[in-house]
């Protein structure tokens, strides 16, 4: 098992040195615990792979980051607040019944919510 040390080295070297070297800068930010900022966004363009446009495209609402991802714009504001609304009536409002609480649903990212 190779150590921590060599896990992130390659990992560095696997991202793309590109946009003068800002994708390794920000995780390094991340990993070294210098910006939680810093850990949303490096986790977000691993997700789409490095493709900052991608990330504005995502649609994995599902995601803990979802809310939180770089590279919104006044567009998404409204979706955003949307899927808040939905998430609070599902996440705040206990639901009235066991019977009424589906075991499973398909999300339209093609989720399984158990
Ligand atoms: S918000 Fe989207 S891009 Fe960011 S980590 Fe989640 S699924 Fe990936």
């Amino acid at each position: 098992m190779p150590d921590n040390y060599e896990v992130l080295r390659r990992f560095r070297n696997n991202i793309p040195d590109l946009h003068n070297g800002s994708y390794r800068r920000v995780w390094g930010k991340a990993v070294t615990k210098k910006s939680m900022r810093s850990a949303v966004n490096a986790k977000c363009q691993d997700c789409m792979c490095w493709q900052s446009a991608e990330i504005k495209q995502c649609d994995i609402v599902t995601c803990p980051l979802w809310q939180y991802r770089p590279n919104q714009g006044k567009d998404e504001k409204a979706q955003s607040e949307a899927v808040v609304g939905i998430a609070r009536q599902i996440c705040v409002e206990p639901a009235t019944s066991f019977a009424e609480t589906p075991s499973t649903d398909v999300s339209r990212t093609g989720n399984v919510l158990i």
